[in-house]
């Protein structure tokens, strides 16, 4: 339950950030700590050098940006979840940090670390998604910015390369839209054994647009084009909701493991759907 030795830096830029990463060998990022401690402490990890990015300022907050809300990687889940300007423009962000872990990871567990973390069963993954953000990475050559769909690799995996940081996430604005994160756990506060994400925007009792994701379906978050596309036009009640829903799992590849089997995910996710598109609707 100790780690292994490693050299300790806390630069307080980016700039100093990038030189440190790119000036030690095997060396790794520390955000909030809730992944990487753990991963340190069980020695799945061992690197020699930790970057620690708690002291950059600029690295935390949230602002508008014209039609986008800006999110600094190291805003903790607790602002994303109490923000009045995320309920505000991307309502599907705070419902979702609501539901991540308790208040003490949600204090120390940033939403950068989250997403760079890339963990299928993470709740932020399928709404950042869903909303269509894009990643700001920087790196020695700048800074360049990758779309949601492109962003997540793989199981753990993401389009951040060696010696660059995720520095903020950009969000279009949804302003006025419904939003519901439906998760589904085996105990409370813990990570989704599936969920998810919706938000809606509703004209005269019928859905008029829809953005859908999948939280653990497979090693990568899943956006649901198809069942977005099925719900234009549906009225907002119970049964014309599940009939647009009940595709929502076919193509997805969801794992079985010790919470649940796949075909036990696969009937999850049309009823966790079914929840969330009316709460969002609604
Ligand atoms: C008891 C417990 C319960 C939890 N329950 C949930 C849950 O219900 N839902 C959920 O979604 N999550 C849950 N989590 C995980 C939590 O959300 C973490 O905050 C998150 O996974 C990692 O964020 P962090 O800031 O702690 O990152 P860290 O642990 O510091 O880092 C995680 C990984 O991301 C990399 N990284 C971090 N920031 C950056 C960056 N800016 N640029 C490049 N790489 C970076 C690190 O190098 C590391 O590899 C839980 C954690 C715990 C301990």
């Amino acid at each position: 339950m100790i780690p292994a030795a490693f050299d300790y830096h806390a630069p307080t830029s980016v700039e100093e950030a990038l030189q440190l990463l790119a000036s030690s060998g095997d060396v790794k990022v520390l955000a909030g700590g809730q992944s990487l401690i753990p991963v340190l402490k069980l020695r799945l990890a061992a690197p020699e050098v930790i970057v620690d990015l708690g002291r950059i300022d600029s690295l935390r907050g949230i602002r508008e940006e014209g039609d986008s809300l800006v999110i600094g990687a190291m805003t903790p889940h607790e602002d994303v979840a109490r923000s009045s300007v995320v309920a505000a423009h991307a309502l599907l962000l705070s419902k979702a940090a609501q539901t991540v872990a308790d208040p003490q990871v949600r204090h120390r567990g940033t939403f950068g670390g989250a997403l760079a973390h890339a963990d299928p069963a993470g709740d932020l993954l399928a709404p950042a998604l869903a909303l269509d953000a894009s990643f700001v990475i920087a790196g020695p050559s700048g800074s360049r910015t990758v779309a949601a769909a492109d962003f997540f690799r793989g199981l753990f995996t993401t389009a951040i390369g060696e010696g660059e940081i995720l520095t903020e996430v950009r969000v279009p604005k949804h302003t006025g839209w419904g939003a519901h994160y439906e998760k589904f756990s085996r105990v409370a506060q813990q990570w989704a054994i599936v969920g998810v994400a919706v938000a809606a925007r509703v004209e005269s009792g019928a859905i008029a647009d829809a953005r859908v994701a999948l939280t653990n379906m497979g090693a990568v978050p899943i956006r649901a084009t198809a069942t977005e596309q099925a719900l234009v036009g549906v009225a907002v009640n119970a049964s014309a909701i599940a009939a647009a829903v009940a595709g929502i799992s076919e193509g997805t590849q969801p794992p079985s493991d010790l919470n649940g089997d796949r075909d036990y995910r696969l009937h999850l996710a049309s009823v966790l759907a079914r929840r969330a598109v009316l709460a969002a609707a609604a």
